[in-house]
């Protein structure tokens, strides 16, 4: 936990967001401002400041995030039609908050565009 850390707050629950998954060591809540009909943030709960920063040893941790947003893309009925799992990284990639987040983004067909 990092105290000023945004999603770290969300995590600790001082925070309120509208939390859809959790486990020990995810959790998937609404985008505040959702860029599409379904729009899912998914975290590792420990504080990982972007993709830059992570470890060798993460690599199960990344494998069970990327899995649970399958999953999740199948329960928010978006995963027949297809959806987008985006990461921004840094501030030329687009970073805003950081703590390490993926971006769950389906419900209408998405822009071509990735930059
Ligand atoms: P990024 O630009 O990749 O760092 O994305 C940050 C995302 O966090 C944006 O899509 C924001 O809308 C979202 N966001 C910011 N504050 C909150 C919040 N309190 N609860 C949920 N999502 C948030
Ligand atoms: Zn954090």
């Amino acid at each position: 936990m990092t105290e000023k850390c945004l999603f770290c707050r969300i995590v600790a629950g001082e925070i309120p967001a509208e939390i859809v998954y959790q486990d020990k060591e995810l959790i998937a809540f609404k985008d505040i401002n959702p860029q599409a009909p379904k729009h899912l943030i998914i975290i590792p709960k420990k504080h990982i400041a972007s993709l830059a920063e992570l470890t060798e040893d993460q690599q199960g941790l990344m494998g069970r995030l990327i899995i649970l947003a399958t999953k999740l893309a199948q329960k928010e009925g978006v995963a027949e039609n297809g959806y987008r799992l985006t990461v921004n990284c840094g501030v030329e990639g687009g970073q805003v908050v950081p703590h390490l987040h993926f971006h769950l983004i389906g419900g209408r067909r998405l822009s071509g565009r990735l930059g």
